[in-house]
């Protein structure tokens, strides 16, 4: 059966590692458009070069364009199971993902708000900047994200919050903690 998990929540969460565990635990497909947008940028792409100066701000990348990558990765998927991870990001973004999903058949099986206060989040993204050098990774920038995520995303919790389907999650702590805490949430565990 077609299945879907969003991971919602602030840069530096945590939501790309525990989105990578569940996708490979469940067998699902993790859907990063982070991720996609980087390799874009790596390859040098036109959507690439488009994309590297608003990643490079901490802005967000124009729907029409998420929703482009995002509507090319499903109709390659005959039966969906797959993590969104980054996405959606926008109120416009949600409400395009709830069309997909119904005419897909697509079950949503929760939406995972992982959250830590802001001091923590700053001080992991300053840290992997130091590990990965992500060009976005610097402190102007994770301000920047910060703002954009207040500002576009946060909406996002009561859209989710009204249908139901938001469950928050605690992202202080082991990443190992966090993900019983998911699995717990999506009555994956006992
Ligand atoms: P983080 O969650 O740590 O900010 P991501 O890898 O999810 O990192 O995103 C990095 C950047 O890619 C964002 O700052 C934004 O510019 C762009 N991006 C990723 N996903 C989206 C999206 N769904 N909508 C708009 N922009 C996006």
């Amino acid at each position: 059966m077609a299945e879907a998990v969003i991971f919602l929540g602030p840069p530096g969460a945590g939501k790309g590692t525990q989105a990578k565990r569940l996708a490979a635990d469940l067998g699902f497909r993790q859907l990063s458009t982070g991720e996609i947008l980087r390799s874009h940028v790596a390859r040098g792409t036109e959507l690439g070069r488009l994309a590297k100066p608003l990643m490079d701000a901490g802005k967000l990348v124009p729907d029409e364009i998420i929703l482009g990558i995002i509507g090319e990765e499903l109709a390659a998927m005959p039966n969906p199971r797959v993590i969104f991870d980054g996405f959606p990001r926008t109120l416009a973004q949600a409400e395009a993902l709830d069309r997909l999903l119904a005419e897909r058949q697509i079950r949503l099986l929760g939406v995972l708000l992982v959250t830590a206060p802001e001091e923590e989040l700053i001080r992991r993204l300053l840290g992997r900047a130091q590990q990965e050098g992500r060009s976005d990774d610097n402190e102007e920038t994770i301000r920047a994200r910060m703002v954009e995520y207040r500002q576009k995303t946060q909406p996002l919790v009561d859209y989710y919050a009204r249908t139901g389907s938001l469950k928050e999650i605690n992202g202080l702590g082991q990443v190992e903690e966090v993900y019983q805490a998911i699995q717990a949430a999506l009555g994956l565990r006992a």
